[in-house]
């Protein structure tokens, strides 16, 4: 008998597998706008200064022990201070529970794995679209799983209206995922007056917002502005939780470094609720790795570091929203009698274009041009070099 006779290939991940059609593509013209990772305007994957000088810090000085069971204690001290404000007086109460994460995607699934096992009856609400991979970690995490409207395919922005009935109607005290800016696929959020009607209403009916912040500064090219959603929940009294990532704000991408943050009552629960989440951890990884925590402290706790980081984050997002405004002007000089007013007004580093499936087909088939096929763009892989002809490609597919 076989012992793994019975297993199946699994499904392919739906964004990986843009990357590996893209590199099997021989055509010189081919341009990968699939992959979520920020490139340069030459299409190159970027190490920021501030990351190089910290790991020029790091080298010879320190050594590789294991970190404790939650983390580095630095590390994650810096990522409330983002997250909840400098000056915050729940940091300062130590009303946070919080541990490193093995990046956002690890904060989310350590988060699942807690409310699952603390309150094992309750369910996600998940936003209509989402990250795909939020649909896998509470699906193994065991989480029952709802979904409430966020996206209009007509007006391409936000449903606020279905969204807002969506919260009325969920049975008080759900869990709801957010996505604290930047929301991907889509980059639609809603306005700071949506964000406060939709924290009020969350107050009436008593759900948890948990907030997935993957994408702070790349919204707006600054942290603090892109935080404000938390903050009028945090204003507002809510216990939140945050799953914070320095994958895209720092290019840490495959260091996996995060943080996991749950607002308690007082310190008794927070120290409480933390040692549970190390307990969650420990049978896992048992650890977090070290070298991604030690970038982010030392850049976040050195005030020439985190100002050189801060001018990094906006050039990035600067140059997102150039590209953004130069796509929406090529395809409308040629002529387009559509609208591409969404490229300019959604957010972050997706553009979700609107293109039918087969619309992308086309774009991949007859151009080398490789996406998802829900017709979601990362504006990062487009530069001043491929802008014109992608939004030549864009304009023959959807006239
Ligand atoms: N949440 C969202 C909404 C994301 O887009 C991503 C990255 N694609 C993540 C979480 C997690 O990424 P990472 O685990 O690399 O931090």
């Amino acid at each position: 008998a076989s012992w793994w006779g019975h297993v199946e290939p699994a499904a392919k991940d739906p964004i990986l597998g843009v990357t590996e059609a893209f590199l099997a593509d021989p055509s010189p013209n081919k341009v990968n706008v699939g992959v979520g990772a920020y490139r340069d305007d030459n299409g190159k994957p970027v190490v920021l200064e501030c990351v190089r000088e910290a790991e020029k810090r790091i080298a010879g000085n320190l050594n590789m022990e294991y970190l404790p069971m939650g983390g580095s204690i630095k590390m994650i001290e810096e990522s409330l201070k983002l997250a909840y404000g400098d000056d915050s007086e729940l940091i300062k109460d130590k009303r946070i529970a919080a541990v490193q994460a093995l990046s956002g995607t690890g904060a989310c699934r350590l988060f699942a794995d807690f409310q699952k096992r603390f309150l094992p009856d309750s369910q996600i609400y998940i936003p209509i679209p989402t990250w795909a991979n939020h649909h896998n970690i509470w699906r193994d995490a065991h989480v029952p799983q709802r979904t409430f409207h966020y996206y209009h395919p007509e007006t391409k922005g936000l449903d606020f209206a279905a969204m807002m009935d969506d919260i009325k109607n969920a049975p008080n005290g759900s869990f709801f995922l957010l996505h604290a800016c930047a929301h991907n696929p889509t980059g639609v959020d809603p306005s700071e007056d949506q964000w406060r009607e939709i924290s009020h209403q969350f107050k009436v009916k008593n759900h948890f917002p948990f907030f997935d912040m993957a994408y702070q500064g790349f919204a707006s090219g600054d942290p603090e502005r892109d935080a404000k959603a938390i903050r009028i929940f945090l204003e507002d009294g809510h216990m939140i939780g945050c799953a914070q990532s320095f994958a895209k704000n720092m290019g840490l991408y495959g260091q996996r470094a995060g943080c996991l943050s749950i607002l308690c009552e007082n310190e008794i629960q927070a120290v409480a609720v933390k040692s549970q989440l190390q307990q969650i951890a420990r049978p896992m990884y048992s650890n977090p790795p070290i070298h991604g925590a030690l970038v982010v402290s030392i850049i976040l706790s050195d005030s020439v570091l985190k100002s050189l980081w801060l001018k990094e984050v906006k050039g990035m997002a600067n140059r997102i929203i150039g590209m953004r405004n130069a796509l929406r002007e090529n395809i409308e000089n040629l002529g387009s009698n559509l609208s591409w007013e969404h490229i300019t007004n959604q957010i972050g580093m997706f553009c979700y274009s609107g293109l039918t499936p087969e619309q992308v087909d086309r774009l991949t088939n007859d151009f080398h041009i490789y996406m998802t096929r829900n017709g979601r763009i990362s504006m990062a892989g487009v530069t001043t070099g491929n802008v014109g002809y992608l939004a030549n490609a864009i304009h023959e597919v959807s006239k």
